[in-house]
């Protein structure tokens, strides 16, 4: 009975094979495909088909050749980008219209066709074969999912996609590594440019989005020390006086010589970083309530004119954009919308090559709709794309002030990344804690992000259950509960506070650390066999404990429990060179554990 069964199993499979409904890439060890990238030099072809090649090995055990165009022959085979005979059977066209790196998916007889727009958008057509009919999943740079499969046999596919956001961008320590970057279909290149100490040499084979420099130009531009003295007339205007500085100063952006500098140093820019996609003249940091902007009589009438602060800022750039445009038609630049000048002009629009950075500001744990704190962003997120061809957001995802406490916004960070693209918005990075590892939730947070930003009709649930069972194994079920209890508190958080920083234990119950504790160490009791899972969850006690340290009155943690639990605390911290517990100088946790080794008497 048992050998017919095979048997009829058997005959299927062979007539499913010769059916020509779906293909069967690798059966038992063995495979008739090949992977057949253009010829000539391709350095995101081949990049995307060692890729493939990579996790094929993973899933099927079988390792397809990689082989030029001109050398391919006949045979099955995986095509990679516009190969000849791609082109020959008319595929060019459909994925000619992709943005944003979009891909296309098809079987065509017994090929399987994988397309993109650009470089990136090739990797991305691997990436998500990979992840959608695959069922792998990348969710950390050390930790990737490739479900082992004796057969692997793909139904017809004929899938076409690209992301609402065409920039997508993670700030944060565990997007770090290119690598991983690309594999979460991320496109942004700015972490050298905003990270003092990058902990790894940057090895871009595609080039993705690079702006130049990265924010607050305006100094640059005219630095205070090199001007000010002799011409103070270049800078804002502020109750009488000129006022410099790098946070809350500005310029006056209607000096014709301020205007002749900022054009020339855009050129300049971009001589000096010919692969920068964007230029960056933007505003300097203000201080709340103290932006630096001009008041001058010029600047003040163009104010009153387009009822907005950003009317002066965006004549000037879009002066420069028009001297950018004259010698490179395909660069960018952008410009803040940002505290002070969050409110789109009347009268003025950006031109076509400006792209508008809106920076984030609404509550932490509420997300921006309907929300008090959002009455001047939620607007501005509504009528900026109305306005401009490129909007981007500039999204703060964190506790800036404390990396390590826990922050319940997974729930508003994936519903405001929805309310982004339904309204136009066509970029997005969110900041999150960039200098160090160890940030609660940090993994977690970023991958989200990353699904999001790549397609937001996904549901964030099913994001973080995926990555739960993939990252935490055995413990997955107590990682799940945690999540879940931190859901609950959120839902009962009436305070809001502003993006940026709270003090955690305004808004942070007892009952939350304790009930969280007693999950976590079940998940770390689970996970005790193996090491990786079992630091991955004192990874998350880290953010309980944290908090009982620096809070032990609030958090019930007597002398005697602070000094077990501080050498459990820093064994976790080193392990994982957690540096920093804010968003202040590199190793400001060495600080913190001073700090701590004093209160709890554990000074050498
Ligand atoms: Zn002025
Ligand atoms: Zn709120």
């Amino acid at each position: 009975m048992k050998a017919k069964t095979a048997a009829v199993i058997l005959i299927a499979i062979s007539l499913a094979a010769c059916s020509g409904k779906g293909l069967m890439i690798t059966r038992d060890g063995a495979t008739a495909y090949r992977i057949i990238v253009p010829d000539g030099p391709n350095a995101a072809a081949y990049y995307a088909a060692s890729e493939l090649q990579r996790y094929l090995l993973d899933v099927s055990g079988v390792s397809l050749s990689i082989i030029p165009e001109s050398q391919a022959g006949r045979g099955t085979a995986i095509w990679l980008g516009p190969c000849r005979r791609v082109e020959k059977a008319g595929l060019l066209p459909a994925a000619g219209v992709l943005t944003g790196d979009g891909v296309m998916i098809k079987t065509a007889g017994r090929d399987l066709i994988i397309l993109g727009d650009g470089g990136r958008g090739l990797l991305n057509g691997v990436y998500v074969f990979l992840e959608r009919f695959l069922g792998c999943r990348f969710l950390a740079y050390n930790c990737t999912i490739a479900p082992k499969r004796a057969i692997l046999k793909l139904p017809p596919i004929d899938y076409r996609y690209s992301p609402p956001f065409i920039y997508r961008e993670v700030l944060a320590f565990d997007a770090w590594r290119w690598d991983f970057h690309v594999r979460q279909k991320l496109n942004g290149g700015n972490m050298p440019l905003v990270l003092p100490t990058p902990t790894s040499a940057r090895t871009e084979r595609v080039p993705g989005i690079v702006i130049f420099p990265f924010v607050h130009t305006f100094a640059a531009i005219a630095p205070t020390e090199t001007y000010f003295s002799s011409h103070p007339e270049y800078f804002g205007l502020v109750k009488g006086k000129r006022q410099g500085g790098v946070v809350g100063g500005q310029l006056c952006l209607t000096n014709p010589t301020v205007l002749e500098m900022a054009k020339r140093k855009a050129l300049e820019w971009i001589a000096q970083r010919p692969d920068l996609t964007t230029v960056d003249i933007s505003q300097n940091d203000a201080y709340p309530g103290s932006s630096g902007a001009c008041e001058c009589e010029a600047c003040a009438a163009i104010v009153r004119e387009e009822g907005s602060q950003h009317g002066p800022v965006l004549r000037l750039v879009n002066a420069v954009a028009d001297a950018v445009k004259e010698r490179y038609p395909d660069k960018f630049v952008d410009t803040l919308a940002y505290d002070y000048t969050i409110i789109p002009p009347k009268i003025t629009r950006p031109r076509d090559n400006v792209i508008i950075r809106l920076c984030h500001y609404g509550c932490c744990f509420h997300g921006i709709e309907g929300e008090e704190l959002s009455a001047n962003f939620q607007p501005a997120v509504e009528q900026w794309p109305k306005l401009a061809r490129h909007v981007w957001v500039w999204h703060y995802g964190t506790n800036f002030w404390h990396y390590l406490a826990p922050n319940p916004n997974l729930d508003s960070l994936a519903k405001d990344i929805r309310f982004y693209a339904r309204n136009g918005i066509d970029g997005l990075m969110m900041q999150a804690d960039i200098q160090s590892p160890g940030g609660e939730l940090a993994e977690l947070r970023q991958y989200l992000a990353a699904q999001m930003m790549w397609d937001p009709s996904q549901d964030p649930i099913a994001i973080r259950s995926d990555f739960c069972r993939g990252y935490y194994g055995p413990a997955a079920g107590e990682a799940l509960e945690y999540l879940a209890l931190m859901d609950g508190w959120k839902d009962k958080i009436t305070r809001h506070i502003p993006t940026n920083g709270w003090n955690p234990p305004d808004i942070t119950p007892r009952d939350f650390v304790s009930n969280g504790l007693a999950i976590l160490e079940h998940g770390r009791a689970k996970a005790a066999v193996n090491a990786v899972i079992k630091g991955r969850i004192e990874k998350l006690l880290l953010s309980l404990w944290y908090m009982r340290l620096a809070w032990p009155e609030t958090y019930g943690l007597s002398m005697e429990e602070g000094r077990t639990l501080l050498a459990e605390f820093k064994r976790v911290v080193k392990t994982f060179a957690v540096t920093n517990r804010t968003e202040g100088p590199i190793g400001d946790m060495d600080g913190f554990l001073a700090e701590m080794e004093s209160r709890y008497g554990l000074l050498p």
